[in-house]
């Protein structure tokens, strides 16, 4: 198994770690601080070495996909780095979403983030949408400095309290026997095992790029950084 250090440590932008396996052109290591697509949230990109990480997937472990030729050897000691830039942006919208999901009061059917923008649907009505009240609402909370927490519960637990899966498309990952939920006291509190950001103030000033209706229970709000 792949110790995931982003998990405890999403700033840990490079570390040192050991190639497992090279399979059909993607790398297994020991450790990683790569992110792996899930959630809504891309795959990291970056270098393994030499080599550059063109995306990366959950298969039976984290697989770190190189771009088309050769590949570390197996064994060897590699010094791995992610795409900060990159990371730190997902890492803020992914913790806009959680401020989004506070800010409109309605069942989530679904989500996703990029670089450049972010989206939730929610399940209601088009006319309880407003552009301004979502984008004062998420910016009153980004100005507020909340820390957000990540603390860990039993999957068991999790089960005593569905309240926790806000996006009913996304479920959170388990197996482990323990589910992280990420805590922005008093706003928002749901299992998640996405990057963030330590604090809502990293968000920076957020917009709503446009609300748009994706069908009768997708109600889409697209945020951007203003
Ligand atoms: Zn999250």
């Amino acid at each position: 198994m792949t110790e995931l250090l982003f998990r405890d440590d999403p700033y840990l932008a490079a570390c040192e770690a050991r190639v497992l396996a090279v399979r059909d052109g993607a790398v297994e290591l020991d450790r990683t601080i790569f992110y792996p697509q899930g959630g809504g949230q891309p795959g990291d990109t970056g270098r393994i070495g030499d080599w550059r990480v063109v995306d990366t997937r959950m298969g039976d472990s984290v697989l770190h996909v190189l771009e088309p030729g050769s590949a570390p050897e197996i064994g060897s000691l590699v010094r791995i780095e992610i795409d900060w830039e990159r990371r730190q942006r997902h890492m803020r919208f992914h913790t806009a979403l959680h401020l989004l999901c506070a800010v409109v009061k309605a069942p989530v059917t679904g989500g996703r983030m990029a670089e450049d923008k972010a989206h939730l649907d929610f399940d209601i009505e088009m006319e309880k949408l407003s552009k301004e009240e979502i984008e004062a609402g998420v910016n009153a909370l980004v100005k507020a400095g909340l820390e957000a927490r990540p603390r860990w519960i039993t999957d068991a637990e999790l089960d005593a309290r569905p309240d926790l899966v806000k996006t009913m498309s996304v479920a959170p990952p388990r197996g482990t026997g323990r589910v992280r939920l990420i805590d922005i006291p008093g706003v928002d509190l749901q299992a998640c095992g996405g990057t963030h950001v330590r604090n809502t103030a990293e968000i920076g000033p957020i917009a709503v790029a446009r609300i748009r209706s994706e069908g009768k229970r997708n109600k889409r709000v697209t945020l951007v950084l203003a």
